[in-house]
């Protein structure tokens, strides 16, 4: 029956189905997320389960640097700095330890979803290469604390704590940076690294907290109540009946080991993710003795080129992203192609896409109607892709049953879920409910208040969008370096850590630049600021009529891709032009002169 189902639907047919599967899921109050900064109930669900927090004597102290995050980026940007000579570097993190993301989701299953070779930095300067083509957590979190140990970043780093505020000083030239433990914290340099997928995300069902079994997020897995571990089996979870809520990036790879080890797993599905074929295997011997000096950053080079439509001698990382997810956002074009006719091989690229999807569906779930409900009805580029090899499986099993939720659940009763007036009776709930997006501004995300020049907040000064240089340095706050992300005027990379590796590049680059100059102090000139942001302005393209149609996802803003603010935008069209970025940044470096800066030679009273 070719795509199953599908006989006789043509492009006009499926269009009608994604509008109405959208319009299921347009229900008012569906993005609703509890504030967890205020939340009297789930404000714990925050804790860090992993690491027991040391009692210690606040610190007072002046360094170098102070970096807000242990993650990556702030651990790429730290390493670097190391690299140029700078001592006194204290990276601030909530968690107990370094690995941001990686220290957080330790979640059975968890795994990297852009291909190992090119997600984890710093391989060679390691000397390291991944087991797997896509890593698991734990082997992630090990390699980012061998990068903490190899640049000796952990020593002066201060764990479980969470930093409040940070204000500039101007008689100091420094920033004073205060903590919820009380350290006073004097830096030259501040470097927020605070992550973009950092803020758990609990959605706002009436009756939550009513609930009386256990519960809690997938970025806080508690293996006190499930036993077991990541590589090991949840002996705990033998009698019980779990219900996992969200089929997006972590509740699918979460639901094969929560099925080996549960009685009964109860899946509440708003919207199924499109998920294509992962294709994961072990490392095998012949690409590691193949390696050449430079050979991380060139197969990071490809897959940004094959990401950006771009012609390769070779696709390196050759997997879904690059077979699908390359060719959707940038379909091949030719020269006497009109914008119409591109357009339009855009869409029937992605209709057919996912038609591929639906029928891997319907070959690998046995039960039709399960099936069914497992189908992606929406644009390819709608949603952030998911690839498993074991997810769709798992609904084969006898103890996982599907429950379809599009427009979200009645409430939550005090034994489960509520469903159209069914209450689904569960033990524990595990809430794969992700994240803020990435798009919420970074001074939400830096969960601390950041004030410049005359008193004036980042939350004030980016309220109506940002305002920058590169995406990394904003005119009044001297001295701030803010990490490469997606919604501030840098570059988005399917592979994060591309670009958190060339902000760190930068970050170093600059303070290297600087401290050979005997600059004391930066801050970005107004001209330059304006210029750049209305670069960002000039090249936004509007790509509400398109997204509009998408099922509502953090990606078309919830169902209101008009609200996206051009000056929230990336360097060049769509997603930016990363090669343009690279170069520009680092032929402002070559450059030296500091262009767009306003210097100031003035030493520091400390
Ligand atoms: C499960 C999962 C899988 C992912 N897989 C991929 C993938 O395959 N490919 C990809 O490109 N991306 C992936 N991502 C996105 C991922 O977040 C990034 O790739 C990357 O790890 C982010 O690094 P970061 O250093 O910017 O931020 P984070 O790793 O989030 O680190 C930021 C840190 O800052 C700390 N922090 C924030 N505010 C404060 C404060 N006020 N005080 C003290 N500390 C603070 C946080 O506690 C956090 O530890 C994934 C995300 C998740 C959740």
């Amino acid at each position: 029956m070719g795509a199953g189902g599908e006989v006789g639907h043509g492009p006009d047919a499926v269009r009608a189905r994604y509008l109405a599967e959208r319009d299921k899921r347009l229900v008012p109050g569906r993005a609703d997320i509890r504030d967890l900064a205020t939340d009297e109930h789930f404000a714990g669900c925050r804790d860090d389960p992993f690491t027991p927090r040391q009692e210690r004597a606040p610190v007072d102290d002046d360094v170098d640097v102070v970096v807000v995050g242990g993650g990556i980026a702030g651990l790429v940007a730290a390493a670097r700095l190391r690299e140029k000579g700078v001592e006194r570097i204290r990276i601030v993190d909530q968690a107990g330890g370094v690995g941001g993301t990686w220290y957080w989701n330790r979640y059975p299953g968890v795994m990297c979803d852009v291909e190992s070779y090119i997600y984890l930095p710093m391989l060679e300067e390691l000397g390291y290469v991944p087991r797997d083509r896509y890593a698991s957590g734990g082997e992630i979190l090990a390699h980012l604390e061998a990068i903490a140990e190899r640049y000796d970043l952990v020593a002066d780093a201060l764990f479980h704590t969470g930093v409040v505020r940070a204000e500039w000083d101007e008689d100091l030239a420094r920033w004073r940076v205060s903590t919820d433990r009380g350290d006073e914290l004097r830096a030259q340099w501040y470097v927020l690294a605070v992550g973009i997928l950092n803020l758990l995300k609990l959605p706002a069902v009436a009756g939550m907290e009513d609930f009386a079994g256990h519960s809690f997020h997938t970025a806080r897995w508690d293996y006190g109540y499930t036993g077991g571990g990541p590589d090991e089996p949840m002996t705990e979870l033998r009698d019980r009946v779990v219900g996992l809520v969200g089929t997006g990036a972590s509740g699918i790879q979460v639901l094969k080991p929560l099925a080996d080890a549960a009685r009964e797993v109860i899946v509440f599905q708003r919207t199924p993710s499109a998920v294509g074929v992962r294709g994961n295997r072990p490392t095998p011997p012949e690409l590691v003795d193949q390696l050449r000096p430079g050979w991380q950053q060139e197969r990071m080079d490809n897959f940004q080129a094959v990401m950006l439509g771009r012609d390769v001698e070779e696709d390196l990382v050759d997997d879904g992203w690059t077979h699908h997810y390359a060719p959707v956002h940038h379909p091949p074009r030719t020269e006497s192609m009109s914008i119409q006719d591109y357009v339009r091989a855009g869409e029937e690229l992605d209709l057919r896409v996912m038609k591929e999807h639906r029928r891997r569906v319907e070959e690998l779930v046995e039960d039709p109607a399960t099936a069914e409900v497992l189908k992606p009805w929406y644009r390819y580029l709608c949603k952030r892709p998911c690839f498993h090899d074991d997810y769709l499986d798992a609904f084969n099993r006898a103890n996982v049953t599907l429950v379809d939720c599009p427009a979200g659940f009645d409430r939550i009763g005090e034994k489960g879920p509520v469903v159209d007036g069914r209450e689904y009776e569960v033990d524990l709930l595990v809430y794969g409910t992700g994240f803020e997006p990435e798009l919420t501004p970074v001074f939400r995300r830096a969960g601390h208040v950041v004030v410049g020049r005359g008193g004036v907040t980042l939350a004030e000064k980016w309220g109506d969008g940002a305002a920058s240089l590169f995406g990394i340095m904003t005119r009044d706050f001297p001295n701030l370096f803010i990490m490469p992300a997606p919604g501030q005027q840098a570059v988005v990379t399917v592979n994060y850590t591309q670009l958190a590796v060339l902000g760190a590049e930068f970050v170093a680059g600059t303070v290297d630049l600087l401290r050979r100059r005997g600059v004391e102090v930066f801050d970005v000139g107004a001209e330059a600021e304006a210029d750049w942001t209305r670069r960002i302005v000039d090249s936004f393209v509007d790509g509400s009529a398109v997204m509009s149609a998408c099922t509502p996802s953090r990606i078309n803003n919830e169902g209101h891709p008009e609200l996206m603010n051009p000056r929230n935008g990336n360097f060049g069209r769509g997603l930016g032009d990363w090669f343009a970025y690279r170069d520009l940044l680092r032929g402002w470096l070559a450059d030296g002169t500091c262009e767009g800066l306003e210097l100031g030679a003035r030493a520091a009273t400390t």
